[in-house]
């Protein structure tokens, strides 16, 4: 079995967009959707309903009014200013869950208790099994949600004997990336030839590199800017990635975008072809 992370420095690149033309080539394969912050690659595989599990990430502060003496320590102590006074009670979308005003109750009125981070499931689709997972909002610890979420695509690659494990990654260099990226056999970062690209792009690099990820690039949008295109291929060439081609612009992908499609399943197109030839490549290379 062999994973391949579709990951960008910045989001809107099209990342979502390649990694559901990786999964239609790759059918049948194994799916996920590791951009739980804002999971969008089931709208375009419309996978089958799955039975959500309920995903608990972490602990929240609750006040028992009962316990409760009224003193202040836990609204002095915390600092996200998630208590509120008159009477006391936790703001549980402010509240980080770090667990100082539970040390500091001197009263022992605040409950520590589990809370409802997200859901997932597993289920099925065209091009085979989808993972997918979502936070609540303002919920954190996407990264756990992320390693879970893997986990699972993982036994059901194992358990359907798939050669293929297609992960569409987070944006960024954060908490959520670092658990996408372990363990992976290619990373594939798309990038968009403008000065942000080429900037968000560097950091991925870097942080590909030192955690001794393979990486590769592929510029979408490549003919808005020929000259910043070359800068991306020189500096992902300097980052030793390998190079999976460029994506023409081409309004074929909004078609095939609006009509819930992958690129390239209904509408083909040159920017279609462009995916396709950069999945065989990096099939070949795997
Ligand atoms: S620290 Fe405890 S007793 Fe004091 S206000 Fe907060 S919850 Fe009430
Ligand atoms: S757990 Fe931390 S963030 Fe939440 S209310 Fe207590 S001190 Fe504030």
């Amino acid at each position: 079995m062999k994973q391949v992370l579709v990951i960008s420095g910045k989001g809107g690149t099209g990342k979502t967009t390649l990694a559901g033309v990786f999964a239609r080539l790759a059918a049948p394969c194994v799916m996920a959707d590791c951009d739980v912050d804002a999971a969008d690659l089931h709208i375009i595989l419309s996978p089958e309903k799955a039975e959500e599990k309920e995903f608990f990430g972490g602990s929240k502060a609750r006040i028992d009014p009962a316990a409760c003496i009224s003193c202040g320590a836990c609204a002095r102590v915390c600092r996200y200013g998630a208590v509120r006074a008159n009477p006391y009670s936790i703001d549980h979308t402010a509240c980080e869950g770090c667990g100082v005003c539970v040390w500091n109750c001197p009263a022992k009125a605040i409950v520590f208790e589990k809370a409802l981070s997200g859901r997932w499931g597993v289920s099925s689709c065209r091009f085979g099994t989808f993972a997918g997972a979502r936070l609540e909002p303002a919920e954190e610890n996407s990264g756990k949600l992320v390693a879970l979420i893997r986990g699972e695509a993982k036994k059901a690659a194992e358990a359907a004997g798939a050669k293929w494990v297609i992960l569409d990654g987070p944006p960024g260099i954060g908490c959520p990336v670092l658990a996408s990226i372990g363990g992976v056999d290619a990373a594939v970062a798309v990038a968009e030839p403008t000065l942000s690209g080429i900037h968000d792009f560097g950091r991925l690099a870097e942080l590909l590199t030192k955690q001794g990820i393979k990486g590769w690039l592929l510029v979408n949008k490549w003919d808005l800017n020929p000259e910043k295109t070359e800068e991306l291929e020189k500096l992902a060439a300097g980052f030793g990635f390998g190079l999976l081609g460029r994506v023409p612009f081409d309004d074929k992908i909004t078609e095939a975008l609006l009509t819930l499609r992958t690129a390239g399943e209904d509408f083909p197109g040159p920017a279609a072809d462009a995916m396709a030839g950069a999945w065989k490549k990096l099939a070949e290379s795997l």
